[in-house]
């Protein structure tokens, strides 16, 4: 059976003049558009299904995450916790 299957990996900078969200400030146009992302997130995920449930081939394929990420960091911390959306 086929499907839609949606990847993203997307990391934004953090922009000292913005909008602190989830404990990190991003620009303000984006920031004030979150709540509509991370809903529209949460309606993917409701649809979601593992690809070959229970199967030794299982992919996980209902996770959405964020996390603060700190590679730019000079020196580099390392990453904060996954959160779910
Ligand atoms: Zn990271």
């Amino acid at each position: 059976m086929s499907g839609l299957r949606f990847q993203l990996d997307i990391y934004i900078d953090e922009d000292p003049t913005g909008t602190l969200v989830a404990g990190v400030k991003i620009p303000t146009a984006l920031a004030t558009k979150i709540p509509t992302i991370r809903q529209a997130i949460r309606d993917l995920k409701a649809y979601a299904t593992k690809i070959n449930a229970g199967k030794p081939d299982e992919e996980m394929t209902v996770r959405a995450t964020y996390h603060i990420d700190y590679h730019n960091e000079v020196p580099p911390k390392p990453c904060g916790a996954n959160q779910d959306i």
